[in-house]
């Protein structure tokens, strides 16, 4: 198979081309490395890959270039486009969208129309794209499903996430691309994000600071381990986008199109409330936070659950790991492989 995975320098986009190579296929990496959050650690798990190709004698090229620039994405295509196209490189970050919207609108918008033109006019078997929880904004029927609820996301960023939704419908319905939209639930684990609640935590911990609780730690978050994502990102992208009848119910396509056009929610299905998931990092970490009650944030919302129903039902995904372990993990490559360099920028 030979696979594009944009965002191979990030977090999950790292993790998911790993084991691609790892089990054979040929991949074609994609990033930018923004400075949105350190990029030396970019740069490592980029290294990481480098040697792991070597060593496996694997097809993998990485390219870095702007997903904003159509020439560069274009060029990544080549005339024989890919088998599979992973699209994991987004701007992220709920916080951050209130500061840089354009940043959102450059790589969220822009850049996912430059993939869907490239995927329709180069060839991609199947494209698989992140989208994220937090379209469902206040939503509170619990668990959320894929069907109801995603349409009032309150951050920006989760706006264009659901628009890129909207963007692949529209192409899948248009040029029969086949499209599986996935909506993440905060993922954490091994070489994660440095702006993202478990790094900040245990950065501060170690170094005696405070750590700000939001929402008093009342809140609660489907978080999912990183491995469990991985399998589930690949199940999805190997198993045929095929029409899910009850998107188009209630308003069929008067053309009579029956679009290969797909979301699913991927989570662990089991909410964990923060003031746990803080208790869980001092028992990993032998140390007590100093914990900063505040209130909850703009735009945040009071609660996570995935429905992955779905997605099990399509590709037997069942999530595994329980979080007092993968926070352990974490911890224990954090300690390995960041705790070493207190001084560098990590995270906007
Ligand atoms: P990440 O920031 O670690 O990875 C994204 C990568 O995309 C980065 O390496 C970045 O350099 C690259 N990138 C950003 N803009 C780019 C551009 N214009 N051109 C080329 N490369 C660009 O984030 P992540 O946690 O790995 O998230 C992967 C995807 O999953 C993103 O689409 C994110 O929105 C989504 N998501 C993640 C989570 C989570 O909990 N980690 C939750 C919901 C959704």
């Amino acid at each position: 198979m030979k696979i594009l995975v944009t965002g191979s320098a990030g977090f999950i986009g790292y993790h998911v081309a790993r084991r691609l190579i790892e089990r054979g296929d040929s991949v074609v990496g994609f990033d930018n490395l923004n400075d949105y959050y350190d990029p030396a650690l970019k740069e490592a798990r980029l290294a990481r890959l480098d040697e792991l190709g070597a060593t496996q004698g694997a097809d993998y090229r990485f390219i870095r270039a702007d997903l904003a620039d159509q020439g560069a994405v274009d060029a990544a295509f080549g005339d024989h486009g890919f088998d599979r196209v992973i699209h994991l490189a987004a701007q992220a970050g709920v916080r951050y969208s209130l500061e840089d919207p354009r940043s959102y609108v450059a790589s969220n918008l822009l850049g996912f129309t430059n993939i869907l033109e490239a995927c329709r006019h180069n060839g991609a078997g199947h494209l698989t794209y992140a989208s994220t929880s937090s379209v469902y904004g206040a939503n509170t029927k619990m668990p959320f499903s894929e069907h109801d609820g995603a349409d009032h996301p309150l951050q920006f960023y989760a706006a264009t996430k659901r628009a890129n939704e909207l963007m692949a419908h529209s192409y899948s319905h248009l040029f029969a691309l086949p499209t599986t939209g996935l909506r993440f639930f905060t993922v954490y684990g091994p070489w994660g994000r440095p702006d993202m609640a478990l790094f900040k935590f245990t950065r501060a911990i170690l170094a005696g600071e405070p750590i700000d609780v939001f929402n008093n730690g009342n809140h609660s978050r489907d978080f999912t381990y990183i491995d469990d994502i991985v399998e589930g990102v690949i199940r999805a992208s190997d198993t045929p986008a095929t029409p899910d009848p009850d998107w188009d119910a209630a308003a069929p396509d008067p053309a009579g199109s029956n679009a290969p056009f797909r979301i699913f929610n991927i989570g662990n299905s089991e909410p964990v409330k923060l003031a746990d998931y803080i208790d869980a990092l001092e028992e990993a970490l032998g140390k007590r936070a100093i914990r900063n009650f505040l209130p909850l944030q703009p735009g945040d919302v009071p609660d996570t659950y995935s429905d992955t129903t779905l997605l099990t039902r399509a590709t037997g995904y069942r999530p595994s790991t329980p979080v007092r372990e993968g926070v352990a993990r974490f911890v224990a490559w954090y300690r390995d492989h960041y705790a070493d360099q207190p001084d560098r920028k990590a995270a906007r």
